[in-house]
């Protein structure tokens, strides 16, 4: 079921999300070469304690960690852990918190160092991917409509899309309908005000088929070629969307 929320809980919502950026504006700041991924989950398990909210993501169907951390080739789900961050590297920061009975969910792909010229366009073509889909959200369009801007966009730059992985509603629960693939499905729902989901394109330099390590939640890509992913929270209006998270 699709819900649609209330000016009082997007409120909630968009507290949320100014709370999701402050942790992560200070996990950020650590995301350097030598910095081992649990280091980095530990930190935003203390940010968020003192802020008060819950991290969305652990225990979340079994995931063992506070944040999803993946590295070039993980696409997403990278379970934090004795991994120790190189110059070059390109990471997903994936993390959602809970704030009075809320979720916001979001992520960032951010290099360290100097990386490859590839990389960096893959950064940025993932990044303005997700722009070209919250430009096409809004109320009396289509959830395919983001979909077909995000995919289009992508694969004028010569980069693919994950199908295996999609955007999601957020509300009360982490994950609520409809969908939101990267991809053209068909027209899928109707968007209409009030109702909030969070975008998530997951771009690969090669193509866009992928793999689950053995420990049954990391994503790679398929043919080891490096991924980036950016995600935001939105929320539908009569006009321009609102970024919540
Ligand atoms: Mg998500």
């Amino acid at each position: 079921m699709i819900t649609i929320k209330s000016i009082e809980e997007v409120e909630v919502m968009r507290q949320c999300g100014r709370i999701w950026a402050a942790i992560m504006e200070k996990v950020r700041e650590e995301v350097k070469a030598g910095v081992k991924t649990h280091q980095l989950d530990a930190l935003a398990a203390r940010e968020a304690k003192k802020r008060g909210v819950i991290m969305s993501f652990k225990n979340y169907q079994g995931f063992p960690a506070n944040l999803c951390i993946s590295v070039n080739d993980e696409i997403v789900h990278g379970i934090p852990g004795e991994r120790v961050l190189q110059n070059g590297d390109i990471v997903s920061l994936d993390m959602g918190v809970k704030f009075k009975g809320f979720h916001s969910d979001a992520a960032i792909t951010v290099g360290i160092g100097e990386i490859s010229k590839q990389n960096k366009e893959l950064i940025e073509v993932t990044e303005r991917s997700l722009k070209e889909g919250i430009a096409q959200a809004k109320s009396g369009a289509y959830v395919g409509d983001i979909s077909c801007a995000i995919q289009d966009y992508v694969e004028s730059r010569g980069f693919s899309v994950v199908r295996e992985y999609t955007g999601h509603g957020i509300g009360r629960n982490l994950h609520e309908e409809p969908q939101v693939p990267n991809f053209y499905f068909g027209k899928g729902p109707r968007l209409r005000k009030g109702m909030t989901i969070a975008i998530e394109p997951m771009v690969n330099v090669g193509g866009w088929r992928t793999r689950v390590a053995p420990n049954n939640w990391t994503v790679l890509t398929e043919d080891g070629s490096s991924s980036a992913h950016f995600e935001h929270d939105i929320v539908i209006t009569d006009g321009e969307a609102e970024v919540l998270a």
